[in-house]
């Protein structure tokens, strides 16, 4: 595996989330997805002390987009390039960076608004992480998983530039819907901890992704939505670029999950771009279509 050419950013390393239902959340959270509750409105999915959050918020979208780096130096020289591009930096306070159990951190937002938080030093427990339903996730150097903006057609290419050319993530490959387009980016193996398309309306998160390391805990998730009559948005599929197993359903904040299996790792040294023509090899259809086509 060639790391030679590594990201600033290491890995998706967590999802903070204002949400108007936490109650309904924590159930989601633990009964559907299968992750550790870590404290108030926080969950674990492996040894790192909490990856996704969801405090009580009028609205529902996105806190910040949590970044990780490999140490100290590597925050500061972001956050230099950062400055000298024009991005606003801005340092966190003692307080802060206790409570979100890092040694360092620097919030930013993107050309589109979304909020990044830029850390480094994220604490590991010693207590291992215990799904409630038995579910391993896929993260370590891979990280959460991923996550998809959906953003305004005239901030795009900004957009796209901030993460490529100032947090060095690298282009996995494209989509083409219509004359509208998406582009896929990784910044470690995992084929894509980012993709940003072009929205014509509504533009925020579409859907954030959580990985499993067996097929089966994705059939379980999947039955768990049926059992607790949570909405399944898209059917069992598989996507032609990362190669994921997966579904849709809708999360209590309304944007979707992405439970899948099966992702595909890139190698640097070897991969080269495409831009793939449709996004799915076979499934990923809406439940509704799939009933009355049967
Ligand atoms: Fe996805």
């Amino acid at each position: 595996m060639n790391t030679a050419a590594a990201s600033a950013i290491r890995s998706l390393g967590y999802l903070r989330l204002g949400v108007r239902d936490p109650v309904a959340w924590s159930a989601f959270a633990s009964a559907v997805l299968g992750l550790q509750s870590a404290g108030p409105h926080r969950y674990r999915m492996d040894q790192c002390s909490w990856r996704l959050e969801t405090a009580p918020a009028s609205t529902d979208g996105v806190v910040a987009v949590g970044l990780e780096v490999a140490h100290e130096a590597a925050l500061e020289a972001i956050g230099h390039r950062l400055s000298k591009a024009g991005v606003c930096v801005e340092g966190a306070a003692r307080e802060t960076l206790a409570e979100r159990n890092v040694r360092g951190l620097l919030r930013c937002s993107d050309p589109s608004g979304t909020p990044l938080e830029l850390f480094w030093g994220q604490r590991i427990e010693i207590v291992p992480f215990a799904s409630p339903r038995g579910v391993r996730f896929v993260t370590g150097e891979l990280g959460l998983g991923h996550v998809v903006l959906g953003v305004d057609r005239d901030r795009y290419r900004d957009t796209v530039g901030f993460y490529r050319d100032l947090l060095g993530f690298r282009v996995s490959d494209y989509f083409r819907m219509g004359d509208r387009e998406a582009v896929f980016l990784h910044c470690n193996p995992r084929h894509h901890s980012l993709a940003i398309g072009e929205w014509p309306a509504a533009p925020g998160l579409i859907h954030f992704m959580l990985e499993v390391e067996d097929l089966d805990a994705v059939g379980f998730a999947l039955d768990a939505c049926y059992a607790k009559g949570v909405r399944v948005k898209r059917t069992l599929g598989r996507h032609s670029n990362d190669r994921m197993v997966s579904f849709y359903a809708e999360t209590p904040s309304g944007f979707d999950v992405e439970y899948g299996w099966g992702g595909r790792l890139i190698d640097d040294a070897t991969w080269t771009v495409s831009e793939v023509a449709h996004g799915t090899l076979w499934g990923h259809r809406p439940p509704a279509r799939t009933y009355a086509e049967a």
